[in-house]
């Protein structure tokens, strides 16, 4: 049974108090809050097993090693890998997408190539792909959006090609709450001979993920947005596709054999992992997923969308207020703007009864112009959100919009 109200008591932080009022914490598709448990997690490893990992043969070193190992074995049940060979950390997202624009792109695309994006990217999506465009001549190209914020699937039919050597799409978008057709992407991706990453920031916390289901070679995702620590997160990698790719970073670990002039490089996963990685971060990791285990991604997910989908429906009966994307298929997030009212003056009016919405351009600039505003509102939910929180927020917002009538031009 999906019992919120002690899903909320594991949450330390939402008993805190922003003034006189009880936080709401409606930010999650930027960070999300941490369970005790892996608060505990993080003071166990410190307080009983700190030491740096693989190197050290004493008592420490070893129970580190196998608390860091078994968290990437928890982490690869949890996505449904086949195996912890391509289960690399990082410190998020932005690192693995980073590493893949990196060690694969530079070895791999060469002018006249291409690379499939879309035009909801997150910035951390795009950015990585523009500078391995620029190092290598290869073409950056974008699969665009429909009215209602999804892709236009004939058209990434038509931009799918023999030159198209990756597709990359965000899963589930930070900004329009769709779920994109990753799987339909990746199969065609492979019809035509390219790679498929999935940019799974904002799916692998809110929906049951399986790497192998998805039929993606790379995936990224990013801890801190699944109730883990931040500074660390993850890149999974199809194994024979991690093999053939040079090294990101280069330094301490990732070697087998160092000489003056040259080096080997260690097995996977440890080749993609330079220098002293983030230990108790990663142990934090395991503890948010075994979490998410007990609790059951399916029972996230339909608390989420039914939360959502409250959402929804409430924020529509502010008069005048757009919601951005599709009405169907969202996950638990709502992007909005209110008539003459500055995002921006909204989450500072918010703020000041202990509402924590973003507002912004999501790190979506080219989508914020595609929907043709330059910021929205968004308020994101996660598991142990609750409808009366939502219910704080259109009465908070319904306020705001009374507050700022005078000031409408
Ligand atoms: N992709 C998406 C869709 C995101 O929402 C985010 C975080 N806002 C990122 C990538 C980047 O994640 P991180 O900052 O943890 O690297």
């Amino acid at each position: 049974m999906y019992d919120v109200d002690e899903i909320r008591r594991e949450f330390p932080i939402l008993d805190r108090r922003i003034g006189d009022k009880r936080l709401v914490y409606l930010d999650n598709a930027a960070t999300s809050q941490k369970p005790r448990r892996v608060l505990d997690a993080l003071t166990k490893y410190y307080e009983r097993h700190n030491a740096n990992i693989h190197r050290g043969v004493h008592r420490l070193a070893e129970e580190a090693t196998a608390a860091y190992e078994e968290s990437r074995a928890k982490v690869a049940r949890f996505l449904g890998a086949p195996g912890t060979t391509g289960l690399v950390f990082t410190r998020g997202t932005t690192e693995s997408i980073n590493l893949v624009a990196y060690a694969w792109g530079r070895k791999n695309l060469r002018e006249g190539d291409e690379v499939l994006l879309t035009e909801v990217e997150h910035h951390s999506n795009l950015v990585p792909w523009q500078l391995a465009a620029q190092a290598t001549g290869a073409r950056l190209r974008f699969v665009p959006i429909r009215e209602d914020g999804t892709l236009d699937m004939e058209e990434a039919g038509r931009l799918i090609g023999p030159k198209t050597k990756l597709v990359g799409c965000i899963h589930a978008s930070n900004v329009l709450a769709t779920i994109n057709p990753v799987v339909k992407l990746a199969r065609m991706a492979r019809e035509a001979g390219a790679l498929m990453l999935v940019d799974g920031a904002q799916s692998a916390p809110h929906l049951p993920v399986d790497v192998e289901a998805l039929g993606c070679d790379f995936f990224a995702c990013s801890g801190h947005k699944m109730l883990g620590p931040t500074g660390v997160g993850v890149l999974w990698g199809r194994p024979e596709i991690l093999e053939e790719m040079d090294p990101f970073l280069g330094g301490g670990e990732m070697i087998r054999e160092v000489r003056l002039d040259h080096s080997t490089y260690n097995d996977l996963p440890y080749k993609f992992e330079a220098g002293t990685m983030n230990i108790a971060q990663a142990v934090g990791l395991g503890a948010a997923v075994d979490y998410l285990g007990e609790l059951g991604m399916e029972n996230v997910r339909e608390h989420e969308r039914r939360l959502g989908e409250y959402a929804y429906g409430r924020l529509s009966e502010l008069e005048g207020i757009e919601i951005y994307g599709p009405k169907e298929e969202r996950t638990g997030l709502v992007s909005f703007s209110l008539p003459d009212v500055h995002p921006h003056d909204l989450s500072q009016l918010l703020d000041e009864e202990g509402i924590a919405i973003r507002s912004g351009h999501h790190c979506a600039q080219p989508l914020m112009r595609r929907l043709g505003v330059p910021a929205t509102a968004r308020a994101s939910f996660y598991l142990y959100n609750v409808e009366e929180e939502v219910d704080r927020l259109v009465e908070a917002l319904a306020r705001a919009r009374e507050f700022f009538r005078p000031y409408a031009i």
